[in-house]
């Protein structure tokens, strides 16, 4: 991986954000660590349409001027909120933010804990935080890291009360594959909550089998991510351009 294949990755990871409809106007943001550097990362401009993202166009900024003035080709919010990530939380080289709505649905909820309802969700067990303290826009250097606080080793899913949510990984693959299931798990969540019956939600230590036995399967979100590739390479290739 070298940052044209980093840039190539990210730009397909906002443009089938936009194609699933997870995307919000122009606003959210993505990040992605340069491969091999702890601190340039990449970030997608003020104002474009995830759905016209391309490679080459993606910011690179660096993690190290955190606390300083945002770079104007940047959001703001994206600037505060990325930039202390970074710095602060080795494990998340890839950071999604959006406000996906089946996910934010759920994080409006008061008190709201991801239910170990199938198997989907499974892959979520003991590795997602919770904000509830919801205090406004990111437009400062408080909010990061607060929420960098959260992302301790092994949380990959933030519910962002009143909010959105904020999804980490290693590679943006993996954390594509990993904002793709929360959205799919948050679904079924809602679809299962609005027949008012009671859920039936599986035990502790089978949902930790079956969490352990998703992360070990060979090549899930790799597969999943080069088919999402392959179909933007035959589509629109202009993406990768
Ligand atoms: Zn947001």
């Amino acid at each position: 991986m070298n940052e044209a294949e980093q840039r190539r990755h990210l730009a397909a990871a906002f443009r089938w954000t936009a194609r699933l409809g997870l995307h919000e106007g122009v606003a959210n943001h993505f990040s992605a660590l340069l491969p091999g550097s702890d601190h340039q990362f990449l970030l997608n401009p003020r104002g474009r349409h995830f759905s016209r993202m391309r490679a080459s166009e993606l910011l690179l900024l660096d993690a190290q001027q955190a606390g300083g003035e945002p770079d104007p080709a940047a959001d703001p919010t994206a600037w505060f909120l990325h930039s202390h990530l970074h710095r602060l939380v080795p494990h998340a080289k890839v950071i999604l933010h959006t406000h996906m709505p089946y996910s934010t649905a759920l994080a409006c909820l008061d008190g709201f804990e991801l239910q170990m309802l199938d198997q989907s969700s499974c892959r979520f067990f003991g590795r997602v935080a919770y904000d509830r303290n919801f205090g406004g826009m990111f437009l400062d250097d408080r909010e990061g890291p607060r929420l960098a606080a959260l992302l301790a080793d092994g949380v990959s899913t933030v519910f962002l009360g009143s909010h959105g949510v904020m999804v980490v990984g290693e590679t943006v693959a993996e954390a594509f594959d990993e904002l793709y299931y929360l959205e799919r798990v948050a679904q079924l969540h809602v679809y299962a909550m609005s027949t008012g019956q009671r859920l039936m939600t599986i035990p502790d230590d089978i949902a930790e089998l079956t969490c352990r036995q998703w992360l070990e399967y060979p090549e899930g979100a790799e597969l999943h991510f080069a088919e999402l590739l392959a179909i933007l390479d035959d589509e629109e290739p202009a993406y990768a351009s």
